[in-house]
């Protein structure tokens, strides 16, 4: 099957990296990581999961042996709330036991919770060593391990803690969405949908045409389609292009910059998604679910206020519901969903910023002070009273 290969530039000057997407890559990831890191790496460390190591460690320890590299690994905890300084601190021990130098490198084995760790435990060992992504959950593939955004979680809050860091490669092994269990590829199509939204019609017709043939439920059963491969290889290789192009033309998110270029309009659905993530304490949903909502929320919302054409939320709505029926959500207080907004990150200098829908492929970013409050309010209770 042929191979997608992307080569990701700053505008900032950063080095470049390439991400490539392909079937069953794992089993070359030594020489893949021989060709991004150079003749002088001589170790690697690999930080992964106990149940992503069972599935992948060995294919990839094996691969990177036979390319020259001496191999640790680093197991972490499964689950969001290990994601914390104190595993990071945990990788950075081994790093040093290993003897890992300036010069050798860490590769991330996992969904974006390994990622961000390892992203963020490479960033500050020894100031900085270089890592590669190999991301294994869609999520991770399409989201998380681009754009250089590292870090744990604090008792502050999701992801305060953290660096830019970019990767010097990703390597994108569709193969691994076999073992998948199928809500998470549910949660990675959320945010596949909103990408698509953000990016346009061709992306979003791209992400929705590839659902009505390929629901989460029969993915994991298509992985040895050869049909399935090429389209989601491409549907991936695509998400991963508008992500990157976001990322890049706004490498650490600019609080000045609001147009539709920044890197904010990512948060497109994510006002409402953090919000129900706090007040139902990260147990009931995903964070792509809780996208999932914020999607139909945000785009519920640019109808109100008409700024959107209410056949593009139609649209969007649709290709939402077409991921598959989210979770129900129960004990939903809107009071305490429309205090969370207050607390979310994308309050700067005191004003609350929403991005909102022009159209499929046309984000704007709101102030608080341009939203009547009593439309937020009318749409979330809308929602609620469906779901709840
Ligand atoms: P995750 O890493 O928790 O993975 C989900 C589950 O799938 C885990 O239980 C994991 O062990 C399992 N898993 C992973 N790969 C598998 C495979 N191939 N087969 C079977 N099981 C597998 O969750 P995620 O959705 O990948 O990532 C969520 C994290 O990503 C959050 O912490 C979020 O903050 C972060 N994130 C970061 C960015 C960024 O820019 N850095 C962007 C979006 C999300
Ligand atoms: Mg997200």
């Amino acid at each position: 099957m042929k191979q997608h290969s992307l080569t990701i530039g700053s505008s900032r000057g950063s080095s470049e990296y390439k991400i490539v997407i392909g079937n069953d890559l794992i089993k070359e990831s030594g020489k893949w990581a021989r060709k991004w890191l150079g003749k002088g790496v001589a170790k690697i460390a690999i930080v992964s999961n106990p149940k992503v190591f069972k599935l992948y460690g060995k294919q990839a320890e094996e691969s990177l042996r036979d390319a020259g590299f001496t191999v640790s690994h680093f197991l972490m905890k499964d689950g969001e709330r290990y994601k914390n300084l104190r595993t990071a601190e945990s990788a950075l021990r081994l790093f040093a036991a290993s003897g890992l130098t300036r010069t050798d490198a860490v590769v991330a084995l996992g969904g974006g919770v390994v990622g961000d760790l390892a992203g963020f435990a490479s960033a500050i060992y020894l100031r900085g060593i270089s890592y590669l992504q190999i991301p294994t959950t869609l999520l991770s593939m399409i989201d998380s391990s681009i754009g250089g955004k590292t870090g744990v979680n604090s008792p502050a809050g999701k992801n305060l803690t953290g660096a830019f860091h970019q990767p010097r490669g990703v390597l994108v092994d569709i193969a691994t969405l076999k073992s998948l269990a199928e809500r998470e590829i549910s949660s990675g199509f959320y945010e596949a949908v909103k990408q698509g939204a953000l990016e346009g019609k061709k992306l979003f017709k791209q992400t929705g045409d590839f659902l009505a043939e390929f629901p989460p439920s029969e993915i994991s059963e298509a992985c040895d389609d050869k049909d399935f491969q090429v389209k989601i290889s491409s549907l991936v290789a695509s998400q991963i292009a508008f992500k990157a192009r976001i990322a890049a033309g706004d490498e650490r998110e600019s609080s000045t910059s609001n147009n539709a270029r920044s890197r904010k309009i990512l948060n497109f659905g994510h006002t409402l998604a953090h919000a129900l993530e706090k007040v139902t304490k990260y147990r009931q949903l995903t964070h792509g679910e809780a996208v999932g909502y914020g999607t139909l929320y945000a785009a519920q919302l640019s109808k109100t206020l008409a700024l959107c054409d209410p056949k593009d939320v139609k649209l969007l709505n649709d290709v939402v519901h077409s991921v598959g029926s989210l979770p129900r959500l129960a004990n939903i207080d809107e009071k305490e969903v429309l205090e969370a907004f207050r607390f979310d990150k994308k309050i700067i200098a005191g004003s609350l910023q929403m991005v909102l829908l022009k159209g499929i492929g046309k984000p704007v970013i709101l102030h608080e002070r341009d939203i009547p409050r009593t439309a937020m309010q009318k749409v979330l209770s809308q929602l609620l009273q469906k779901w709840v």
